[in-house]
């Protein structure tokens, strides 16, 4: 007798439908999976053995196969355990043979029958809900994530047994308590402990208005890190979907899951990580920390210190917000779309053009140091400002002075400019920094003088047409912070004014 269970295998961020097909034969005492099953699965074999003998059932004395299909997608993970059991169970005629077909089934055995939990949460939940199954059986721990996406019934078990005695008499599950709570935005450090350093804190508040990129220069210790680290205190917070998207990320990640957050993501990976650290890959493709940061702050510290392929292949993600990563399996695309934040010294021992320090570095030395940047990585850094090291006197007097907090001003003007591009593309996807070129004229109406002063840029080649473009960018969400209709003069003035300098990024 065959009998045949639903359970899911993950592809990139998504689950896709497993079905589990077990079929006890009359013949020697044996057990097989067959399926592309990865080495975890492969040794669910002695787990679902085990769980079944210690919940009170029998295990067939005769030759069980059990099909994972679609036979071709390789699985991984020890979530089909559950739906193994089950199959070979109502294979065996301990259950009737279509009990759990309409079930998505999810879960790891313990030895004893116990359900464990699993990583596999909120995709399965989204399968779930796509195919408008009946319910999904799924253990308790993860019963309140899967229970966030409002689909079918989320039906938490114990064990094994638990599982079979609700397919077999139907009746209750315990219900599910309530919905996990979204984590408040509040909770990341703000803006408040960050002394000085007006300039900076300006033109974060420009990236986090317009979705533009930006480099932060400076010697060690201005405090480029603690500045990027608070942006996301003045991001809008994630939306349930978007927050429903993040997680999924998560989930495909290896990284321990947090649940449903509203704050924004901010990874900061160091600049030893290697290429599929940053843009991900592996056998079974997991997202890198371009796609962890999605929708939220990437933050490469030391920027000329990362392997220059990392560098490189961040071009993509920043041009499509996708990545996309080619196995023998297939295709795997990942969400990418992340605010970039850099930081860099300004040359190796870290004090050239430093008030009051003495740079030790070679002209070379520098050149070679800025050039690790490529060109076409710097296009798409709209702002750059100049950190600097604030004076240990000015530190103790503002310490003493104690500076107001600015963060909650910050996010309110990050909202109204939010607002304003929201109405103007009618759109939340679209802000400033990715407005196609065509229709930069029709959303950026400049003032005659605002427009003169650009030209006498252009003409005086202190900007390149394609500098021209992005700087009437970044000058537009000058004017939405502003709450400006139209782009004066002073906008234009502070967005040429975030222009890198000459000696950044000189070859391509
Ligand atoms: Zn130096």
């Amino acid at each position: 007798m065959t009998a045949l269970t639903r359970s899911c295998a993950v592809v990139g961020v998504d689950a896709v439908e497993v079905l589990v097909e077990a079929q006890v034969i009359q013949a020697l005492r044996r057990f097989s999976i067959v399926g592309l099953p990865d080495s975890a699965l492969r040794e669910s074999k002695d787990r679902v053995r085990c769980a079944i003998e210690n919940s009170g059932f029998n295990f067939p004395n005769r030759e069980v196969v059990v099909s994972l299909a679609p036979a071709s997608l390789p699985k991984q993970g020890t979530h089909l355990d559950l739906a193994i059991a089950v199959s070979i169970l109502a294979a065996d005629g301990q259950l009737s043979e279509d009990a759990a077909v309409g079930h998505l089934l999810l879960g790891e055995l313990g030895l004893n029958g116990s359900l464990q939990p699993t990583r596999t949460t909120l995709a399965a939940a989204a399968l779930a809900k796509r195919l408008a199954l009946k319910g999904i059986i799924l253990p308790r721990k993860n019963a309140a994530l899967a229970s966030a996406l409002n689909g079918p019934p989320v039906l938490p078990a114990e064990c094994l047994a638990d599982a079979v005695r609700f397919l077999k008499h139907g009746g209750s599950l315990p219900d599910v308590e309530a919905v996990i709570p979204i984590e408040l935005n509040s909770a990341g450090p703000s803006f408040r402990d960050v002394y000085g350093q007006y300039g900076a804190k300006r033109v974060l508040e420009i990236s986090a208005a317009g979705g533009h990129n930006a480099l932060l220069s400076g010697p060690p210790g201005s405090g480029k890190s603690m500045l990027a680290e608070r942006l996301p205190s003045i991001l809008p917070p994630l939306s349930k979907d978007r927050a429903v998207e993040a997680a999924l990320i998560r989930e495909a990640s290896n990284l321990k899951p947090i649940g449903l957050c509203s704050s924004p993501p901010f990874r900061a990976p160091h600049h030893s990580t290697s290429t599929a650290g940053l843009i991900g890959g592996g056998k079974y493709p997991t997202p890198g920390e371009v796609s962890l940061a999605h929708r939220g702050v990437l933050f490469l510290d030391e920027l000329p210190e990362f392997r220059r392929d990392a560098l490189e292949a961040l071009r993509t993600p920043l041009e499509r917000s996708v990545v996309s990563i080619c196995r023998a399996g297939g295709r795997t695309t990942f969400p990418a779309d992340f605010l970039l934040i850099a930081a860099m010294n300004p040359c190796p021992c870290g004090y050239h053009g430093t008030k009051g320090r003495r740079c030790t570095c070679l002209p070379t030395d520098i050149a070679r140091y800025a050039a690790k940047i490529s060109g076409p990585l710097l296009d798409r850094i709209d702002l750059h400002i100049w950190v600097p090291p604030l004076p240990p006197d000015t530190l103790t007097k503002l310490t003493r002075e104690k500076t107001k907090d600015d963060t909650a001003a910050m996010r309110t003007r990050v909202q109204n400019a939010r607002r304003r591009q929201r109405s103007r593309f009618g759109s939340d996807a679209l802000l400033n920094c990715s407005v196609p070129s065509d229709k930069l004229g029709e959303h950026c109406g400049t003032s005659d003088s605002a427009m003169k002063l650009i030209k006498s840029a252009l003409e005086s080649t202190m900007i390149s047409a394609r500098g021209f473009t992005r700087a009437l960018k970044v000058a537009r969400t000058i004017a939405d912070i502003d709450d400006s209709d139209q782009i004066d003069p002073q906008h234009v003035q502070e967005a040429l004014s975030y222009r890198l300098p000459p000696s950044v990024g000189v070859t391509a």
